[in-house]
């Protein structure tokens, strides 16, 4: 195919809601253009077993964003490798410019960048990341066959960290900083359960200690909240699972932002505070931030654009009677 430099919509981002965005964009003869950026897949590509996408009692988190590029791809949409490193919303069309250099010009663009890791910050962690401290298990877990290994988060990814980390470690310690964890009971209950995990609670990471040559964590040093005494234990690894933050660096300044840095869309809708430009998935997401609703929103972006393009004048298709009757 030849490299196109415009097309009528432009999709950022290839997680759940940018591959869902691209099936029903490719479905209504948008011709996407899909850009994947630096983790094709998304964030389940960091996981293993994912139990809550219907249809699937049980999936491999990277098996099924294969199976959804697959699908996007098939419906015709074309998946371009590339990151998006400047994105000028000023005035349409859109320009995206990408890091091989690729330039592209769009009437529509739906953003779908998720969410990144949030590290906590802290000087020994930034030094030792790469050499002992992650944010991946599933990346480095095979790294720590019987060793020990610090955990901290209470969320759910924290806890599926921990339990993946069981496979390879002697031993997991889950480090939170309150008395309850928020991940789900079903995962609390798996925790708790194991022989190989203890859990430390109200207790913080105050650094990470190591040794330089060679590079490598050799503990960490916990602060108790309630007291603040602190204490070190022996950890061969750290995994930082303390949550993510959204990848919205591209458009700030360009469009308005709230609860810290998250796209705000329209309720109901995925428009976004400049027409044609519309977003979806952990970007837009605070509260929800899973596969199915960030699939659910790509939905809804494919179709919002296909009104936006039509009312534009750009398409000749005219919407679907259901989303027409929305506007
Ligand atoms: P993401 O999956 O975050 O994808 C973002 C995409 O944007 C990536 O492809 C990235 O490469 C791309 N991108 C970013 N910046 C650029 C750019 N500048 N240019 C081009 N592309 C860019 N949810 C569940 O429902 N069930 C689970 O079991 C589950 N397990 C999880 C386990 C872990 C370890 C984690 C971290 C999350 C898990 N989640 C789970 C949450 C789920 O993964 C997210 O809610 C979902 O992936 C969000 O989808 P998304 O499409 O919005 O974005
Ligand atoms: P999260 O739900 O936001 O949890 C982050 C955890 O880190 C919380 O326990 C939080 O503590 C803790 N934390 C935050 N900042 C901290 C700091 N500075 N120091 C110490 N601890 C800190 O994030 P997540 O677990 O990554 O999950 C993100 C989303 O993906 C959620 O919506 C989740 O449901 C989804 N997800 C789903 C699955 C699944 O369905 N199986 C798996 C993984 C993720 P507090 O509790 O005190 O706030």
């Amino acid at each position: 195919m030849t490299e196109r430099s415009h097309v009528k919509l432009l999709i950022v981002g290839s997680g759940p809601a940018g591959y869902t965005a691209a099936v029903y964009a490719a479905r209504a003869m948008l011709e996407p253009m899909l850009i994947q950026g630096m983790q094709p897949g998304g964030q389940l590509t960091i996981t293993t077993e994912v139990e809550n996408w219907p249809g699937e009692t049980e999936i491999q988190g990277p098996e099924l964003m294969v199976k959804m590029e697959a699908h996007a791809k098939a419906m015709g949409a074309e998946i371009v490798t590339d990151l998006v490193t400047a994105l000028d919303l000023g005035k349409r069309p859109f320009t995206a410019t990408c890091d091989s250099g690729r330039v592209v010009t769009a009437d529509a663009v739906i953003l779908a960048t998720g969410a990144q890791a949030r590290w906590l910050g802290l000087p020994s962690e930034e030094q030792f990341k790469g050499f002992g401290v992650s944010a991946c298990a599933t990346c480095d877990g095979f790294f720590y066959r019987n060793r020990e290994v610090v955990v901290i988060g209470g969320g759910n990814t924290a806890v599926e960290e921990a339990l993946f980390l069981t496979r390879f470690a002697s031993k997991v310690t889950l480090v939170h900083r309150r008395d309850s964890l928020r991940a789900e009971k079903i995962l609390q209950n798996r925790l708790f359960a194991h022989p190989k995990v203890e859990v430390i609670w109200n207790s913080e990471l105050a650094e990470v200690t190591g040794a330089t040559t060679p590079m490598g964590v050799t503990g960490a040093l916990l602060r108790d909240l309630r007291d603040g005494s602190v204490r070190e234990i022996k950890a061969d690894g750290v995994f930082v699972a303390i949550g993510h933050a959204p990848a919205s660096e591209l458009v700030a300044g360009q469009l308005e932002l709230h609860n810290g840095g998250y796209v705000k869309v329209e309720p109901g809708s995925t428009r976004t505070s400049i027409p044609g430009v519309f977003a979806a998935g952990d970007l837009t997401d605070h509260i929800y931030r899973q596969a199915i609703t960030s699939a659910g929103m790509g939905c809804m972006a494919a179709l919002d654009a296909e009104h936006f393009l039509a009312a534009e004048g750009e398409i000749e298709i005219a919407p679907e009677p259901l989303v027409a009757a929305i506007y």
